[in-house]
């Protein structure tokens, strides 16, 4: 890893393990432009990365750490500078499968969760995002962390699932009845539990703040179930507009409602709501979704404020083009295309959506509240 840069940042990320050293392949690259407050040291863009991102192996991170609370409106200009900065490089890199992405910190923000996601493995499909970390101490991670996802039984869910299983989670498993069976091989093979359950059915919030109050609370939950019934607004039947807001964003307002009622969510939770990429960029055949999705991304900034006090976040995660069940009922030149509309020309697959979440489901993720990742390899869509 090199690290670089005029501001105090660099310094720590030295801190974490960095090194500086003069010749590649290297893995990851950080640049710390958070000192930066005029146009002449944004200088330090072209100096340290103009030599080092051809020394960058395939593969490689860049991650670029800006002021978070600009000092003056110069450096404001500035930070804004490198992270329009990031998303160009990152359109450069992505055919070596390399990333670039954009952290604004806090002064005091601790550095080090972000940085083992951004320079690792983990954030593969994170391409060209940029992420504002504030100062905010870390909460104790629960003995015996409870999560909750619905949509368990296939796609991102699964993997999710898994995911947080590997960490030790005991996860509650939850999705409609007819999945009843892929549900509780996945429970038991995760040593979890499995909730069939139809969120959309009448008192299914009340049920569900039920059995996660058995379960002793949740300490991470994770809004997955999504549904998507594509059709131009024109020809779409009501019934397709009810159905996909009803799941996508009425139940996950009340189901957080009914937990909320019941106490049932723990101190210090984090919460993680499935978006799009269409929620934010809009698509054609795709009015009913990208509104129940950027509905989504209102509904986290509003209710992070809420949750802050508690030691709680909950953020959005917005994926682009995911290998699952959703993206294979897509007819297959459509598919085609909308896998490779973005800097890494390939689709993402479910564990990376996965990463993120355990990402942003950490003790140490308590510096990210109210926002919006998105896992698309820099989608051409919105980006
Ligand atoms: P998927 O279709 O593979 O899985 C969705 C799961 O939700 C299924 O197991 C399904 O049974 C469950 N579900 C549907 N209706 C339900 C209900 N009423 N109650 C409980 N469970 C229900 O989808 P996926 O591709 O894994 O997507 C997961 C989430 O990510 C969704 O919210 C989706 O909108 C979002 N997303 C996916 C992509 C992608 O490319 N796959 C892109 C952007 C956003």
């Amino acid at each position: 890893m090199l690290v670089q840069g005029p501001g105090a940042l660099a310094e720590a990320v030295r801190a974490q393990g960095g090194l500086l050293v003069d010749r590649g392949p290297l893995d990851a690259v950080v640049l710390d432009t958070s000192g930066c407050d005029s146009v002449a040291a944004l200088r330090v863009l072209y100096d340290a990365l103009h030599p080092a991102v051809r020394l960058l192996g395939a593969g490689g991170r860049v991650l670029l750490l800006a002021a978070g609370v600009p000092p003056s409106p110069q450096a404001a200009a500035c930070a804004r500078a490198v992270e329009g900065f990031t998303r160009s490089l990152a359109k450069e890199l992505g055919r070596r499968g390399a990333t670039a992405n954009c952290l604004y910190l806090e002064p005091g923000a601790a550095l080090d969760a972000p940085l083992a996601f951004f320079c690792s493995e983990r954030s593969a499909y994170v391409c060209g995002q940029a992420l504002h970390w504030q100062a905010a101490s870390a909460t104790a991670r629960p003995a015996r962390r409870i999560s909750v996802v619905t949509g368990a039984a296939g796609g991102i869910g699964a993997a999710t699932v898994r995911r947080l299983a590997a960490e030790g989670d005991c996860v509650l498993c939850v999705d409609v009845p007819q999945a009843d069976a892929a549900l509780r091989a996945l429970a038991a093979e995760t040593s979890g539990e499995a909730l069939p359950l139809d969120l959309t059915a009448p008192g299914a919030p009340a049920q569900l703040a039920q059995a996660v109050q058995r379960a002793g609370g949740a300490d991470v939950l994770v809004h997955n179930a999504g549904i998507t019934r594509d059709r131009s607004l024109g020809r779409m039947s009501a019934q397709e507009w009810d159905q996909v807001l009803d799941l996508n964003l009425r139940a996950i307002l009340a189901i957080d409602a009914a937990l909320d009622a019941a106490g049932a969510l723990n101190a210090a939770a984090r919460e993680i709501c499935l978006a799009s990429i269409s929620g934010i960029a809009g698509n054609a055949g795709q009015a009913n979704y990208a509104a129940s999705k950027a509905g989504l991304v209102g509904y986290v900034a509003a209710r992070g404020q809420q949750l802050a006090a508690r030691g709680s976040t909950v953020n959005a995660v917005a994926p682009g083009f995911i290998e699952t069940a959703m993206t294979h009922a897509i007819p297959f030149m459509v598919r085609t295309v909308g896998r490779r509309l973005n800097s890494l020309r390939q689709g993402g697959r479910p564990a990376d959506v996965a990463e993120a979440i355990a990402f942003l489901a950490r003790p140490e993720a308590r510096g990210c509240n109210g926002q919006v990742l998105r896992v698309c390899g820099q989608s051409w869509l919105g980006a």
